[in-house]
């Protein structure tokens, strides 16, 4: 049961709802591109019922093109530590 639970809170992190503090209740969220720079992005979430932001996730380009990081790694030799 207990892992099960966690197993559950893992998919729950990445469904769309968070907490909202001004609802004081678990509401479903937008996700919003708020800025785009160089190296990563950066996404707003914002509560459906009120608007209010309620959470923000970056996004490195690292993760986004993986493929092409590790082509040009494979091209230069350059190690990389940043990205997991
Ligand atoms: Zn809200």
């Amino acid at each position: 049961m207990a892992s099960n639970m966690s197993q559950q809170q893992f998919e729950n992190f990445t469904a769309s709802t968070l907490y909202c503090e001004k609802c004081r209740a678990t509401t479903p969220v937008r996700e919003k591109l708020l800025l785009v720079l160089p190296d990563r992005e950066i996404f707003d979430y914002l509560c459906a019922e009120c608007g209010s932001s309620v959470g923000q996730r970056e996004v490195t380009s690292g993760e986004k093109m993986m493929t092409e990081v590790m082509a040009a790694r494979n091209l230069r030799g350059i190690p990389i530590q940043s990205i997991r």
